[in-house]
């Protein structure tokens, strides 16, 4: 590649404001706008938005108004995990086709509820409108509201039609179906001590890996959004006396709207990374200002640190000076995972997210070295570039992005919705270790002939 041509140079032109490079460029990087036509934006659609969001809760039917295509797009990849019923492992289509977008799909649609009614007896039916159904203008909210009355039991369209923005419209979609879902009139007594744990997914078990930890210090999770949830548990929302946000890209809007609705107040926490999740501990006990607690949490950390150290300093001596590059959907794991690279020797070179917001960024730049690439709503060509560019032994990111990685013959974890593993808490932070021990130090990239897209 001619290492004369710089970081900007072969991006698109409108791109240049979306991508800095630490210490190089003063200005402010622009992010949390619209992608820039024909990019080929790795940023997934308003609908995928919604529906990782919601698709977690167990108990729910989960019903696209739309082509089957749309469908398909996130059947069964997701690794969240259930506790009781796997009902929320079926993916529903109307199956919208020509006629339909023709003469409307709105019978169509009642129609599939009718039936999952019968087939199921779920209380709990989200309808997900997609990019067709934005075209071709259904009235899903009449739709919905006839079949509750019709069936007394809660269907709840999800906003999600593919013009209305990007993946953070499809966020805000899903928190305003929650926000219906747990709508109540009544009065509501405050259970003490007790957290709903927002933006967690439960992809491979972490919402019970910190419910434990939460336990163990005195605090009850009344309900985790959206991981391993149920209709019911969701319901008992309103009575937390705190929320707690892992993923802030997703939930922060539901967390402003339940502290204005119910006077619940949040905090921003990361349970990614050993620093992290003794912060977090920490700042949940002193936020409920409870000696006690705080003695468990020291206890807390002291125990599960000691079981991690050595296996930690044998990646840390494994990996020390190798060079990773990111590229994660929100601002919140970019941070924590650069942290996390801290704990084990490596340094980041590229870090970008599909949904970062300029605060988010803002940390990012003061968390970085110089001479690292920051990059929002990134496409393939740019990552591929600044990979090679940067000198990246690995790649973080989710399934788009895998091949990328593995074609320039670099290393890649995970860090996404199909992993099977849990990454959050002290178990966490060695399972990320070792998975990063395992693909960096793989003998398999020595027999790799490595190619650019640009052919040399
Ligand atoms: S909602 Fe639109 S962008 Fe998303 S999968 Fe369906 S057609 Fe594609």
């Amino acid at each position: 590649m001619n290492a004369e041509l710089s970081a900007i140079e072969l991006s698109i032109k409108e791109r240049e404001d979306f991508i800095a490079t630490k210490g190089k460029q003063k200005k402010q990087l622009r992010c949390d706008a619209e992608s820039i036509a024909g990019c080929v934006s790795q940023r997934a659609c308003v609908f995928c938005g919604a529906r990782v969001v919601l698709n977690p809760i167990t108990d729910a039917i989960h019903l696209i108004h739309g082509p089957i295509g749309c469908a398909s797009y996130t059947w069964d990849i997701r690794g969240s995990l259930s506790s009781g019923t796997e009902l929320y492992r079926n993916s529903f289509s109307t199956d919208l086709k020509e006629q339909d977008v023709i003469f409307g799909g709105e019978k169509k649609l009642a129609r599939a509820i009718d039936e999952l009614v019968a087939a199921y007896h779920a209380k709990l039916i989200f309808v997900y409108s997609t990019c067709i159904v934005g075209v071709i203008g259904d009235d899903i909210e009449a739709v919905c509201r006839a079949a509750m009355v019709r069936h007394h039991i809660k269907v709840i369209p999800v906003q999600s039609s593919g013009f209305i923005g990007n993946k953070s419209a499809g966020y805000r979609a899903a928190c305003d179906s929650l926000l219906s879902l747990i709508h109540t009139e009544k009065k509501i007594s405050k259970k003490p001590k007790s957290v709903n744990y927002l933006g967690d997914f439960n992809l491979a078990g972490e919402a019970w890996i910190i419910r434990d930890y939460l336990a163990r210090i005195g605090v009850t999770v009344s309900t985790v959004f959206t991981g391993d949830a149920s209709y019911e548990e969701l319901k008992t929302a309103p009575a937390a006396s705190l929320n707690i946000i892992q993923c802030a890209g997703s939930m922060a809007y539901l967390a402003k709207q339940m502290e204005e609705l119910y006077h619940i107040p949040y905090l921003r926490i990361s349970f990614l990374g050993i620093e992290d999740t003794a912060v977090t501990l920490r700042n949940i006990a002193e936020y409920f200002e409870d000696p006690e607690m705080q003695q468990k949490v020291e206890i807390l950390i002291e125990e599960e640190s000691r079981k991690v150290t050595d296996e930690l300093s044998f990646y840390r001596k494994k990996l020390e000076g190798k060079k990773a590059a990111v590229y994660v959907g929100g601002g919140f794991k970019a941070i924590s995972l650069i942290k996390q690279f801290r704990e084990i020797g490596m340094e980041v070179v590229m870090v970008g997210t599909q949904t970062g917001q300029p605060d988010d960024y803002d940390t990012i730049n003061g968390l970085v070295t110089e001479g690292t690439v920051v990059l929002d709503d990134a496409n393939p060509a740019e990552l591929e570039k600044f990979m090679i560019e940067q000198g990246a032994n690995l790649l973080v990111g989710g399934v788009k992005e895998r091949p990328l990685a593995y074609k320039l013959g670099v290393a890649f974890v995970d860090h996404n919705h199909e992993r099977k593993h849990p990454l959050s808490g002290f178990v966490g932070a060695v399972n990320f270790a070792r998975e990063v021990y395992s693909t960096v130090c793989s003998p398999v990239w020595r027999s790799i002939q490595m190619k650019t897209p640009w052919g040399e």
